[in-house]
Parts: structure tokens; sequence; C-alpha cells
């Protein structure tokens, strides 16, 4: 017997457990706006100033800069480019300040440090508008600001408090919106209350990528797909880096594969993490329905360990929406994502969901994004943690600077050392337990 024809599937349906044959892509919803590009025929030159591993952000803007700077680039991947998070993402962009409370950065590396390094992110979130701006890529950039909703009254309090801190110690703007006033921002009463940063942004991840692929082409550089990189090698005159589709003589290599990292080098999957995370695309919803439950158009999240993020497509008639990924397979994997998108907004439980679809996030050890140079010579810029629109971005820039040895690379990340996880396989291995137990505290306030 044969599968009947897929049908629409509501948010409801998903969110009670989905039928097997439904009409759902399980490709980005970014990707209908830009298609991933096959690069055919794409042969690997003898040899080049500078090899570059994942074509993501990371990776482009590192050879942006460096092409800028005079260099021979080939960018290399082991699926089409831009296989990785860079097209996948949320398109919210923050400057990763909030990824700790600023007391806790002080406790860790004291209030000069932490001073400098969240200042570097505000500096983060400045550099992609600039290079957005200076390369015109259209994308959908906007400084839209980013609402986060306070899931108890007592995380209200702390986020104030936080915000206060973030004031004193980097001098970053924000303010806070009591529940009382909450429906000017957001069409819930789920969250008690919550913050603005009205700097942080929204771009199309996808159209960012293509834009970036564009400026790097424009200039020269050479991007070859289905070209997994399997060994970098000392050679005399610089690397050997042996791919897919041929070897290659390079004087410097950057590795940029971020939560894609495989066992390449040694030194950066020790230190690398992947966590999945996932995205769910609804149908197209009315205007008056998303100018009533996001009158701001901003980008949103809240303040749960395991926490759910969420925005409107650029062109304002429908919700992505975010989360860890599920282990499940299919849909059940997205599952908890409608469940949490209608205990938000529970009038939409009648609305499609059209795409689904996940992507690796690379976390470190100590949550915060690491570039430099390892003891064999190569670079890398990875880490950081989920948030990575503008800090991948950023650091490919800046680790470009650093390979060409101009002063203007240098970051307050330099000084850090990039710690490796004790027990690498165990924490790989753990993090469905971890989250779990995230997930358990959230729900129970622990
Ligand atoms: C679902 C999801 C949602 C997210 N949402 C947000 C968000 O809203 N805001 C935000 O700031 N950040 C978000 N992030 C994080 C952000 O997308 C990433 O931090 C950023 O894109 C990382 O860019 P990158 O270039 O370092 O890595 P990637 O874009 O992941 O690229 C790495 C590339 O390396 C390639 N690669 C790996 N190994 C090899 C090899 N051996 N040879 C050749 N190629 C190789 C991979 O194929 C991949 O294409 C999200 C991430 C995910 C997965």
């Amino acid at each position: 017997m044969t599968d009947p024809t897929p049908e629409p599937l509501t948010l409801r349906d998903l969110a009670a457990g989905p039928a097997r044959n439904a009409s759902v892509s399980f490709k980005p919803f970014w990707w209908e706006a830009a298609p991933r590009r096959q690069t055919p025929g794409r042969t690997i030159p003898a040899r080049t100033d500078v090899a570059i591993v994942g074509s993501g952000y990371t990776g482009l803007s590192a050879a942006l800069t460096l092409l800028a700077k005079g260099r021979d680039v080939v960018v290399l991947d082991r699926g089409v480019p831009g296989h990785g998070a860079s097209t996948r993402n949320g398109g919210q962009i923050g400057s990763g300040n909030q990824k700790f409370p600023v007391k806790r950065l002080v406790a860790l590396h004291g209030e000069k440090k932490a001073a400098e390094l969240l200042r570097e992110g505000t500096a983060m979130l400045d550099y992609i508008a600039h290079l957005i701006q200076a390369e015109n890529i259209d994308c959908h950039f906007q400084r839209c600001g980013r609402f986060r909703g306070a899931m108890r009254p007592e995380h209200y309090e702390a986020m104030a408090r936080d915000m206060e801190d973030l004031k004193r110690v980097a001098g970053v703007e924000s303010f806070m919106v009591p529940r009382t006033e909450q429906h000017n921002e957001i069409g819930t009463d789920v969250f008690f209350g919550g913050s603005v940063l009205p700097k942080d942004a929204s771009l199309h991840p996808a159209l960012f990528h293509s834009g970036l692929m564009q400026c790097v082409e424009d200039l020269g550089g050479v991007i070859v797909g289905n070209a997994g990189v399997h060994h970098i090698a000392r050679a005399r005159s610089g690397f050997r880096v042996d791919t897919d589709a041929g070897p290659l003589q390079a004087r410097d290599v950057l590795v940029a594969t971020n939560g894609y990292t495989d066992r390449l080098s040694r030194t950066v999957h020790r230190r690398i993490v992947t966590i999945r995370s996932g995205l769910i695309a609804t149908a197209p919803i009315s205007p008056e329905t998303m100018a009533r439950l996001m009158p701001k158009s901003r980008v949103y999240g809240n303040t749960n360990r395991v926490f759910y993020y969420f925005r409107a497509a650029p062109d304002e008639s429908r919700l992505v929406w975010g989360g860890r990924a599920g282990k499940a397979a299919g849909l059940y994997a997205y599952r908890h994502l409608a469940k949490n998108l209608l205990s938000v907004f529970p009038h939409l439980g009648a609305t499609d969901v059209t795409h689904a679809w996940d992507g690796q996030i690379g976390y470190t050890y100590d949550e915060l994004p690491h570039l430099g140079r390892m003891a064999d010579g190569v670079h890398y810029a990875v880490g950081y943690c989920g948030t990575g629109v503008s800090r991948a971005t950023y650091f490919g820039h800046k680790i470009a600077l650093q390979m060409v040895g101009d002063p203007e690379g240098r970051t307050a990340f330099d000084s850090l050392t990039f710690p490796a996880f004790p027990f690498r396989a165990i924490a790989q291995a753990a993090v469905p337990i971890v989250e779990a137990w995230y997930r358990f505290r959230d729900s129970t306030n622990l």
C-alpha cells in the first residue's frame, strides 16, 4: 500500500504528535530565497596563499579581508558552500553579551577584561552593520532590537540588575518593559515583562551568506564545494591540504568549521562540542495578526536555560521559531518547538507549519568564542556558542588580519586560553542529559 498524499500540518497537530506523511519541507526556509549553489566543475588550484576550511560566515569573512589585503584565497567546504549553520540560523544578531550575566563574567575575568570583552561584543554588532552597508549586501539587515521575555518574576528582577551592570561596565544601553506594558512589545501574557536591547538586529541569513560569497568571488576568491578536507600536513613552504577534490599547497591554513568540526584538527576537535538547534517556519499569517503579536517586529527570546527564540520572516508574513532540536527522527524532533510557540501565541494552533530544519552549533568549555594559531601553525576561529552571526563575521575578519600580521587584528579575546573539554567524548555524549536536566530546572525553577 502506498502512503497517502502528504497533508498540510498545523502547529496544533505538530504539538500533539505529527502525522507521518505531512507536507513539511526539511530544507531551511531561508534557502527558498537563496538556494544553495553547487560549484560544479570548479577545480582546486595547485597552490594558494591561504586555504580556508569551512565556507560559513567565518570562512567567507576571513576570505574577504585576506583578498582585500592582496592574498589569494581558496575556500573549501565538505558540502555545498554554506552547508553549515550560516544559512540555517535564526538571523538574530546580538553582541553575545547576554551569554553570561555581567557579574559572572566579571567574577571569571575581572572587571577590566570583562569590560573589554563586552565592548568588543558591541563592536561586533557594529562591524556586521558596517560590512553589510559597505559591500551593499541585500539581506534585509535591520536594527530591530531584541525583546527577551522573563519566564518568572525573579528572572525580570535579575535581568534588570544585569542590564544595569551592562550599562555600568560597558556602556550598553537597554531598557526594561514591565508586564503591564508588555503588549506594546509582544501580543502575549506569558512573560513577566522583559528587556529590550535596541541595537540588536536581524537579517536573512542565507541572503547574507550569498552576498558574502558574491563579494569573495568578485575579488577573485575561489570557493569550492564537495571538497572535504581530510588532512593538513606541514610542507616545506607552508602546508599540504588534502581534499576530496584534490591536493592543494597553501602558505597558511584557517580552520573555520565551528559546529561542523570533525577530527581534521585534533586540537580544535577537543575544544568544541556540537549541539543541534532546530527551527520551524509557519505558513503566511495575516498582517493584522503579525502586527498584534509583534508590534515592533523585533527579534525575541526568553530567559530559560534551554531557551527558545523567534521572529517574523523579513517580509513579516510568517513566524520563524527556534530552539534546541529534539533527538527524535523526522518531525517529532520539532514537536516541542510547536508546543513552545503555542504557549506564547495560543491562537495560532490552526496555522500550518511549512518548514522544519536544523543545524549544528559549536560550544566551547568556557562558553566564549576563540581565535588564534595552533602549535602546528594552523589558524582557527570557532566556538560562537549559538551567537555567531555577528561574532563569526567579526572573528573571520580579525583572524584574517592576524594572519597577515596587521596589528588591527588584535582582539580582547586573544589573551584567553582555549580550554579543551577534559573528557570530550563524554561531554558530547552528555549533551542530551544536560539539556534534560536544564529543562527540568526551567520547569521547576530549581
Ligand atoms: C539552527 C541554528 C540557529 C542559529 N541561530 C542563530 C541566531 O539566530 N543568531 C546568531 O547569532 N547565531 C545563530 N546560530 C549560530 C550561527 O549560525 C553560527 O555561529 C555561525 O553561522 C557559525 O559560522 P561559521 O562560519 O563559523 O560555521 P558554519 O556556518 O557552521 O560553517 C562551517 C562549515 O565547515 C564545513 N566543514 C566542516 N568540516 C569540514 C572539513 N573537514 N572540510 C571542509 N569543510 C568542512 C561545514 O560543511 C560547514 O559548511 C544558529 C545556529 C544554528 C545551527
